[in-house]
């Protein structure tokens, strides 16, 4: 059965990292902002790569503000455009900043615009689980309310730019392994994120993408809309800083490049309904699994890079977790 028979003609929600260093004209990315609106593309997060990319995000803010929802991701504190250089963002993210330096995010949350909603996003990541509390431990102090666990950008940590198709292999797999939480990782962050968020009540929200961390967390309020699988290459995509587009920053199979193309076209392009297609085919082991209708094969980026769509999720862990059912759910 079709996870997403849709296959939408635009996607719902683009993540566009901003790079002019990396390759993209200035007249390239006027375009591409011109073609987000023309496709009514509502949700856009732009991440400026440096300094010199985030005054290119401010133009392109000002241009498409009025007709998206614009989050600013920023990642590091020079990629802030500056004080009302961001008027008509919906959004303010931080973004995966390191442990222990999120105060130097204190004047970009100064200076956003009033009436934004502020996060932090940050990736969990094995051996790491004390910092990304501690970033949580730090945005809550600043006052921030929303916190984001993301899946890892395999984009940027696979390609480096690189504009054609990165193989599966194991050296993938050695990459994405750090990314996925074991049985006792998991109980930690839980237990950890259960004694930051307990006296903020209902205040602060925790969003986690990944349906399998977000099952084992189990914290009260943390809720979730209808899953409906991975969204990869259909609701969502991701434009590098180079220039080529991604199904997810999680899934670093290229479709093309906004350089040579347009999004539309490649959008509408053999290789992204090859890459649906193959997204909703699910592994042979998950075919067998009874619990398949659940998670519909949950991160295909995940399983892509760590060795191909054939694989499962390698966050799954069912055997591991709970002898035999997704975690957070009781084995029959
Ligand atoms: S590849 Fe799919 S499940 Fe994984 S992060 Fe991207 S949209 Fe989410």
């Amino acid at each position: 059965m079709s996870k997403n028979p849709g296959l939408l003609s635009a996607p719902v929600r683009v993540f566009w990292e901003l790079g002019l260093k990396s390759g993209v004209s200035r007249e390239r990315a006027f375009r591409t902002a011109e073609e987000l609106i023309a496709l009514k593309v509502f949700y856009v997060t732009i991440r400026p790569a440096d300094g010199q990319s985030a005054r290119l995000a401010a133009e392109l803010i000002e241009k498409s503000s009025r007709f998206a929802h614009i989050t600013l991701s920023v990642a590091s504190p020079d990629a802030f455009p500056g004080q009302g250089k961001t008027v008509g963002i919906k959004a303010l993210d931080i973004y995966n900043f390191p442990a222990g330096r999120l105060q130097e995010s204190t004047t970009i949350l100064k200076n956003a615009p009033a009436g934004v909603a502020l996060s932090v996003t940050a990736v969990p990541e094995k051996g790491k689980l004390d910092g990304l509390l501690e970033i949580i431990r730090e945005g809550l102090a600043l006052g921030i309310k929303i916190f984001s666990l993301a899946n890892p950008n395999l984009v940027n940590i696979h390609c480096s730019g690189a504009d054609k198709p990165v193989p599966p292999s194991p050296s993938g797999g050695e990459a994405v392994s750090r990314f996925i939480l074991g049985k006792s990782d998991r109980e930690y962050l839980k237990r950890g994120l259960e004694a930051l968020f307990a006296p903020h009540g209902d205040e602060a929200r925790l969003l986690v993408h990944d349906l399998f961390l977000h099952e084992a967390l189990n914290l009260p309020g943390l809720g979730r809309a209808e899953y409906a699988g991975c969204q990869a290459g259909d609701a969502i995509a991701f434009i590098a800083a180079d220039g080529t587009v991604y199904p997810c920053a999680t899934l670093p199979l290229p479709l093309g490049n906004i350089n040579g193309e347009s999004l539309k076209d490649i959008w509408a392009g053999a290789a992204r309904r090859k890459l649906r297609a193959e997204i909703e085919a699910l592994p042979g082991v998950c075919a067998a699994c009874g619990l398949s209708a659940r998670c519909l094969g949950a991160c295909r980026g995940l399983a892509f890079a760590s060795g191909g769509f054939g694989l499962p999720d390698p966050s799954c862990g069912r055997d591991e977790q709970s002898g035999g059912s997704v975690p957070g759910e009781k084995a029959s």
